[in-house]
């Protein structure tokens, strides 16, 4: 990859897209039929440098833009692979870079964006919290020049294969004059020096290949130069990172639309029943149309949100509804795409399921649609608070 912080989207899809022609969609299908990680393909993305884009050429990455690194998961997606094995890299290191400090960021992003660290675990979400992140029970206490941390995580997806875990902990009680997102920590967590009785890591089975984990902690030690920024403001931090994580998901998602139509539409065009195409039924070519123009709105609203991210303006409600827009965009276009192939579209050969089980995560994570939904009456229309 160029190091031009100048390159343009036509070079990122071209480069991108000849890296994902190695992986073939029979290479997809092995990985996911015995869950394992895709470790060959994370590691083709992190030596043509794209995992990095993110990390400012300072610190030895690509110094991109959001528009810039969403193009790069899109393109993934759109060619039936799947960055879920590695996207969340890119959003985690935003903490550390916006919040670590100086010592910090030279300790880590040049390790992270040569590949020689992998950032790829995020402990925010608890089994007893749900959604509501400030209820959380892991806690941090300080003791001495470290700090001791018990609780337990769920849904930590790519733990096994991370060497660092971005850990969210409670330090504090909340308190009453600052509210229940007070008195949160976020920690850099180094997976490779924590013994197993301190952290055990135990994979979920889950409906698609996405390497997601509980994780049970206790007594474990983390060093107090590990916390990333100010103490008990650690809530902030995530949802400093929330926009930018919304934007690229959204490029996920647009990368599965497109994928589908583009399946649909060959298999439209090819597969003849009563002696004639089924795309010329418009039964079976209106749905599809439908799915296009609903990815390219929903195209748009990303590509506004970035733009608006990558100029230093508010992206809030736009990275929201371009998150909401393209997930269920995706899924339109998933459900078109198996009516399209029919039988077909069941039988594993062809990727329709295997994507289709893929693309649904996005409207349950990272983030709900039901809780973009209520970001979006209560933050931007002034509907009253449901919570
Ligand atoms: C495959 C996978 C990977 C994940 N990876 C990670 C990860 O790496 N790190 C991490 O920290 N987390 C991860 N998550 C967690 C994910 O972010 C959460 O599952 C998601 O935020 C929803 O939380 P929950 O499952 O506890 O749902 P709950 O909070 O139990 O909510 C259940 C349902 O109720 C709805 N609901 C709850 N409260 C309200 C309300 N007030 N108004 C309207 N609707 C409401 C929700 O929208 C949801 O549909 C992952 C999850 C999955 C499934």
């Amino acid at each position: 990859m160029s190091e031009d912080a100048a390159v343009s989207e036509q070079e990122i899809r071209a480069g991108v897209r000849a890296l994902c022609e190695r992986f073939s969609d029979e290479y997809w299908r092995d990985v996911d039929r015995r869950s394992a990680y895709p470790r060959e393909f994370v590691e083709a993305l992190t030596a043509a440098g794209w995992l990095g884009a993110l990390i400012p050429e300072r610190y030895g990455g690509a110094g991109l833009a959001i528009s810039q690194a969403a193009v790069i998961l899109e393109e993934i997606q759109r060619a039936g692979a799947n960055a879920a094995a590695c996207h969340a890299q890119m959003y985690i290191m935003g903490t550390l870079l916006r919040h670590g400090s100086e010592e910090q960021k030279q300790q880590w992003l040049p390790e992270i964006a040569s590949g020689r660290v992998r950032l790829q675990a995020f402990g925010v979400t608890e089994p007893d919290a749900g959604l509501d992140t400030t209820r959380i029970r892991t806690r941090a206490r300080r003791q001495g020049d470290h700090y001791v941390i018990s609780g337990q995580k769920i849904w930590t997806s790519r733990a096994l294969y991370s060497d660092l875990m971005l850990l969210l902990a409670r330090t504090s009680e909340p308190e009453e004059s600052r509210g229940r997102w007070h008195g949160l920590s976020t920690f850099i967590v180094d997976l490779r020096q924590v013994p197993e009785e301190q952290l055990r890591i135990v994979p979920i089975e889950t409906m698609m290949n996405h390497n997601t984990t509980e994780v049970f902690i206790d007594g474990l030690l983390v060093p107090a130069q590990n916390r990333v920024g100010e103490e008990g403001m650690g809530f902030r931090y995530i949802l400093d990172g929330m926009n930018a994580e919304r934007i690229l998901i959204a490029a996920e998602c647009v990368g599965d639309g497109r994928w589908f139509i583009e399946r649909a539409v060959a298999h439209a065009r090819e597969r003849v029943v009563f002696g004639r195409p089924i795309g010329s039924n418009q039964g079976v070519a209106f749905p599809i149309a439908w799915a296009h123009a609903r990815i390219e709105a929903a195209d748009l609203m990303r590509r506004r949100a970035a733009s608006l991210y990558d100029s230093g303006h508010s992206a809030a409600a736009e990275a929201n509804m371009a998150k909401l827009l393209a997930a269920d965009a995706s899924w339109q276009a998933a459900n078109v795409c198996l009516d399209t192939y029919g039988g077909a579209g069941f039988a594993r050969e062809y990727d329709i399921e295997r994507k289709f089980r893929e693309t649904r995560l996005y409207q349950v994570a990272p983030v709900s649609t039901n809780m973009v939904l209520a970001f979006l009456a209560q933050n931007v229309l002034g509907l009253p608070r449901s919570y």
